[in-house]
């Protein structure tokens, strides 16, 4: 038995996404009316991948509705490396565009890094081009990836320490894992970076004040990986179906949640086991409702950013 007495706190990112979602659109209405322009993100999404299509969906949707002009370009699986690249160069220069962002994954007969690459530092409001990942880590961020962005919002919009924790990261990918310790280098943690060839992974992440997992494998992180009180930020995104595995995850809450599978065909879980967590940890970002919400405000504030960057 790891405790008896932990009470576990959900730290949820509804009500700070939507302060930072006000918060934007506060100082949207405020540029509009000072020099009469109104900022726009411009989305690019090439194929027919549904879960891209949702994404791209929720940012275009956001952006209006916080009075943000959007612009959303859909291309064929068929596109080009060159032919998104001239979509890229148009949108670079066009000057009534302030944030652009490709949605990732893209297919495969595309060079990522090369589409990366050719978008505007000045409107590259994902964080990913090698320039504003330089920035970052030498300290000096312009744009911030938006996931661990919103991680580090939701850490200090509920005081948690960064400074000094014993903080560590599951996952090295571009978009999470190291932008994210980049993150909480800068604000003093002691970070250690674990991935798939982690030896004894348990043993690394029990020593974690703050542990944060951005693996891609549902209910991975189970109770002998969280030290107890630690507080765990759960970034995985997976849809489970198998009942078996629901009833694994979820413990007392799995018939709530066969019911969103009987509706939906499946449910969303993190990369943590959350019944295992809630008997852990001090603190948890619950999925969906946690980091996920964060998201897309992240982006929100970034494309204001760019913006403002630009001095419109
Ligand atoms: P990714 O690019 O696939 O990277 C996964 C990382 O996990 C890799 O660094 C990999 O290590 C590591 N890993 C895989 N198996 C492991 C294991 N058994 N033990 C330890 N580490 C292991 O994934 P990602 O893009 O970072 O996304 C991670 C998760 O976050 C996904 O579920 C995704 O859907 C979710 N996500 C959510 C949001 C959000 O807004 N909430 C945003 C982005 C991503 P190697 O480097 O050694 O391969």
């Amino acid at each position: 038995m790891i405790s008896e007495n932990i009470k576990t706190r959900l730290l949820e990112g509804a009500v700070l996404a939507a302060q930072i979602k006000q918060e934007v659109q506060t100082e949207i209405a405020r540029m509009i009316e000072t020099t009469g322009y109104r900022p726009c993100l411009a989305v690019v999404r090439v194929g027919d991948d549904p879960a891209s299509a949702v994404y791209v969906r929720g940012k275009v949707k956001t952006s209006e509705e916080i009075g943000m002009r959007s612009e959303h370009h859909a291309l064929p699986e068929s596109t080009t490396t060159a032919e998104l690249l001239d979509l890229v160069s148009t949108l670079n220069q066009r000057d009534d565009v302030d944030g652009l962002l490709v949605q990732l994954p893209l297919p495969k007969a595309i060079d990522e890094a090369t589409i990366i690459e050719a978008i505007d530092p000045a409107k590259d409001v994902d964080g990913f081009h090698p320039i504003s990942v330089g920035k970052l880590a030498q300290g000096r961020p312009v744009f911030v990836p938006c996931t661990p962005a919103g991680i580090i919002e939701l850490l200090d919009y509920n005081s948690i320490e960064i400074r000094g924790a014993n903080a560590c990261v599951v996952g090295r990918s571009q978009i999470v894992g190291r932008p994210m310790a980049q993150l909480l280098l800068q604000r003093d943690a002691t970070v250690t970076i674990c991935h798939s060839r982690t030896r004894d992974l348990a043993a690394v992440t029990r020593q974690a004040d703050l542990l944060v997992v951005a693996i891609g494998r549902a209910g991975m992180i189970g109770r002998e990986h969280i030290k107890p009180g630690a507080v765990v930020i759960d970034v995985g995104m997976n849809r489970v179906s198998d009942e078996a595995e629901v009833r694994r995850l979820f413990g007392d809450a799995a018939e709530k949640r066969l019911e969103v599978v009987a509706k939906r065909g499946a449910t969303l879980v993190g990369d943590v086991n959350p019944a295992e967590a809630m008997e852990v940890a001090g603190m948890f970002t619950p999925v969906p409702g946690g980091v996920g919400l964060l998201t897309v405000a992240m982006l929100m504030k970034n494309t204001l950013k760019a913006a403002k960057l630009r001095q419109h």
